[in-house]
């Protein structure tokens, strides 16, 4: 195919047709309709259904589920390109309203799923698919956590204009910030995102301006947001009592499917490689000529010249690079620009950061992205294709277990990232690229392994010490703490990082999220050393792990694989490949 030479917009019309109102209104007709259908067998649920009678309801069940996901794909991907649009935030919550309705009616079925006799799961389960298998188990794990039909109804109810509308506050707010920057004698206005683009900055001064800024906008915000996030903390907890979970992040884990002793084994490894991480600070603030490197300047480029990366030319390396490795893993990512599921201009008003959403299985990935040409922006490109391609390998499998969970979401777009730096480390000769190459690695290692896990680690204590009433300045002090603790005397860390966690959205949006990224790139670190090792032998087998997609426990999935996540070793490995490369950086 020809890449596209320009970042322009996504086309949704693969989820809702235009003129988009009509399409609406016959989606939701259709939807209202099924729904009813539906709720009218509910009566043959019973510990007596027959076989068949249930497959058929399940496949019903599942096309609800892909009906309501296209649409809050659409109301969410529409709402993202453009936050303060009034038109996209109303028909984001007519969608929202009208599928939390649906999801009411049709909540018997999950209940029921639970609620049905270990004879009948036995049953049920032996005559249906492995898919239909884990699906079931994952939803009977749920059980001892699980409140009546009205209770749940009244949850749901109440989280739509209680907790998620306040999370939804949260992202309008922050969105609507706005930064002043001095950068060469110009003073630029500037949103979160650009902001961000200048903690590579060459210049130490205007890095150090960059956090500033940052953290001045948060401070003075600080009372409003800190205020949000103890909200969210003690709904969590609350709920979390009532469902009776022994800690707080305890009901991440086993949405998961990762048993807490994995996650604590996982953490407790990070807590004591922290000494990897400040020999490489070390390094760094030698080649950047300074003593000490300062907070500021974790993420200093090493390049003297910040080389630009046209978009045309950045999507041409990425599908190269899968190629590479793959060409089958080269196709999936070519089809997801061929589809025109791409918006990866920057715009003002557009949400932030990147992402990509699988919705169905019979849809292609759309990705989103703000593509501003720097060597990141590459990086972030690979990373969400390498999500999509991730999907699209699991499209064989029931809305139901088509997403991969959490622990193992992230395997195929790190993996992909390592592929694109794999292949720029082939083509380079000259050693201070190649340092700056591996550097940029281990910059990413610290930010995607090292950097969550630290953030899991605050939230545990965050999390504690509200419940116990604790001061915001208790929390800024906790958080200090914690800073500490991962860089030791490794780096100068000024004050104005205790206002970090309040900037983090993860922290308010999905609680206790960004272990799943410590996990998944340790993983990776293993499974791309298995890959160094074995070569082509390893496709095969890196693309059964992939495409199990949310159909299997992660630990099963890595048993299969040879991998042994309970052992403190395992996750160490993945240090120890970090650890190599650092020491190879020494000798550079
Ligand atoms: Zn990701």
């Amino acid at each position: 195919m020809l890449a596209p030479l320009t970042a322009g917009r996504w086309d949704l019309q693969d989820l809702l047709a235009e003129p988009v109102e009509a399409s609406l209104e016959v989606a939701l007709h259709e939807l209202e309709t099924e729904v009813a259908a539906f709720v009218a067998q509910r009566d043959l649920l019973t510990d007596a259904i027959d076989t068949a009678v249930f497959f058929d309801i399940l496949r019903h069940y599942e096309s609800i589920t892909d009906q309501s996901r296209r649409l809050s794909a659409y109301g969410d991907l529409y709402f993202s390109e453009d936050t303060q649009n009034g038109a996209a935030l109303n028909l984001r919550d007519r969608i929202n309203k009208a599928l939390t309705r649906a999801n009411n009616r049709t909540l018997f079925f999950s209940l029921w799923l639970k609620e049905m006799a270990e004879e009948t799961a036995v049953r049920l389960s032996a005559a249906g698919t492995d898919d239909f298998r884990y699906f079931l188990e994952s939803e009977r794990k749920f059980k001892p956590h699980t409140l009546s039909e009205s209770e749940e109804q009244i949850i749901n109810l109440k989280d739509a204009n209680g907790i998620d509308a306040m999370m939804n506050l949260y992202e309008m707010i922050t969105s609507g910030f706005s930064y002043t920057l001095e950068v060469d004698g110009e003073t630029k206005t500037l949103s979160r995102d650009q902001l961000a683009g200048y903690y590579r900055h060459p210049d130490p001064a205007v890095r150090a301006a960059t956090y500033q800024e940052l953290y001045r906008v948060y401070a003075e915000n600080s009372t409003l947001l800190a205020q949000i996030y103890n909200h969210r903390a003690h709904d969590w907890h609350n709920e979390g009592d009532l469902r009776h979970f022994a800690q707080p992040i305890s009901f991440r884990n086993l949405a998961n499917d990762l048993p807490d002793d994995v996650v604590d084994t996982l953490l407790e490894v990070c807590r004591q490689n922290s000494g990897i991480f400040q020999r490489y600070f070390e390094l760094k603030a030698g080649w950047i000529g300074m003593d000490k490197l300062r907070r500021y300047d974790i993420y200093a480029p090493l390049a003297a010249a910040d080389k630009e990366f046209a978009y045309g030319a950045a999507v041409e390396m990425v599908l190269d690079s899968f190629t590479g490795f793959s060409p089958a893993i080269g196709e999936l990512a070519a089809r997801v620009f061929a589809a025109d599921h791409v918006d990866a201009e920057t715009r003002p008003g557009k949400r932030g950061g990147a992402f990509c959403y699988g919705v169905s299985p019979a849809l292609t990935p759309w990705v989103f992205l703000n593509y501003s040409g720097q060597a990141r922006d590459v990086a972030v490109m690979a990373h969400e294709l390498g999500h999509a391609v991730h999907d699209m390998l699991c499209a064989g499998h029931s809305p139901l277990t088509y997403h991969p969970p959490l622990p193992l979401a992230e395997t195929a777009s790190v993996f992909a990232e390592m592929i694109l730096t794999d292949r720029l480390l082939k083509e380079e000769n000259d050693p201070a690229v190649r340092r700056d190459l591996l550097a940029a690695a281990i910059d990413d290692a610290y930010a995607s392994v090292h950097r969550q896990a630290f953030f899991t680690i605050f939230e545990r204590e965050a999390h504690r010490l509200i419940s116990e009433g604790a001061t915001v300045d208790a929390l800024c002090e906790t958080y200090m703490a914690n800073l500490r603790d991962q860089f030791g005397d490794s780096l100068e860390l000024s004050d104005e990082f205790r206002w970090e966690w309040i900037s983090i959205p993860h922290f308010y949006n999905v609680p206790f999220y960004t272990y799943a990224y410590s996990f998944g790139q340790l993983l990776v670190l293993a499974l791309y050393h298995q890959y160094q090792r074995e070569g082509e032998d390893f496709i095969p087998r890196y693309l059964k792990i992939l495409s199990y997609g949310g159909s299997e426990a992660p630990v099963k999935v890595l048993e299969e694989a040879g991998f042994d996540i309970h052992a403190p070793q395992f996750w160490q490995g993945g240090y120890d490949v970090l650890q190599e490369m650092i020491t190879a950086l020494e000798a550079l």
